[in-house]
């Protein structure tokens, strides 16, 4: 193809470019079907599995916040992104050990998966020993279970668990310092339509902001249902596949 680059970093770049701007263009599509504003849904763009070149390339196409789903490979990405001098805010998604707390406070902005009193007592602990001085309280969401099943990841918002219970868990966020409850984060369930998944969600999340008034942050939506996720209002959307290519990896 003529004028098609044969550099690849330069090919990648346009590839990263052509599905950003799909992307974006899905965003603003659904803001304007519910009647919102497209500066007040987030984009993150979640790099799992892909290299620290990609998002270099993302950050300097615009992108501002990204997405990790295990620590080990967040934290070497994040001090080559640092390294190669870009600057983005870190977003850890995924399942988190709490042997990790000190690990994630060091590079993380948000942690959007605390899902247990004790996940959030540990992290609270790593951040004040061992986060630097200099960066803020790290921002936390609390991961919803939409469907409540405790087998898998997420606060449950109808339990009365002392600990993975949804109010015990927000109430540990937002009881210290070294924390800021910022919002809520939530998966659709396989199987659930995201319309149904999602609508649950904005109830849950009603609630806990009429007990919480600054935890204002949605995280809902991914590559295959953001519409829904911002129909719902979704103030902040994680996309991997949609944005970087598909995985060969299930996660
Ligand atoms: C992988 C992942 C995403 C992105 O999923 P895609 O379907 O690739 O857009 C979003 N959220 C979490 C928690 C993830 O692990």
């Amino acid at each position: 193809m003529i004028g098609a680059s044969t550099d690849p970093s330069e090919r990648r770049r346009a590839e990263l470019a052509d599905n950003l701007a799909g992307v974006r263009a899905r965003v603003a599509d659904a803001c304007a079907a519910a009647g919102r504003d497209p500066a007040s849904v987030a984009l993150i763009a979640v790099t799992k599995t892909y290299p620290a070149s990609d998002v270099a390339l993302l950050a300097g196409l615009g992108v501002t916040d990204v997405g990790e789903n295990r620590d080990q490979e967040a934290a070497a990405k994040a001090a080559a992104v640092a390294a190669a001098g870009a600057t983005v805010r870190w977003h850890f998604v995924g399942q988190l050990q709490r042997n990790k707390s000190r690990s994630v406070v060091g590079y993380a902005d948000v942690v959007q998966s605390v899902d247990s009193v004790r996940l959030a007592a540990a992290l609270a602990e790593a951040a004040r020993r061992h986060r630097p001085a200099s960066r803020p309280p790290l921002d936390v969401l609390v991961q919803v279970s939409i469907d409540g099943d405790p087998a898998r990841g997420g606060a449950l918002p109808d339990a009365a668990d002392p600990d993975r219970g949804l109010w015990p868990v927000a109430e540990a966020v937002a009881g210290t310092d070294a924390l800021r409850l910022a919002g809520l984060m939530a998966v659709a369930p396989l199987g659930w339509p995201p319309e149904s998944a999602f609508d649950r969600l904005a109830a849950i999340a009603a609630r806990v902001r009429a007990d919480f008034p600054g935890a204002t942050l949605l995280s809902a939506g991914m590559s295959a249902d953001l519409e829904a996720a911002i129909a719902h209002g979704a103030t902040h959307v994680r996309v991997g596949s949609a944005l970087l290519g598909m995985r060969s990896t299930l996660r």
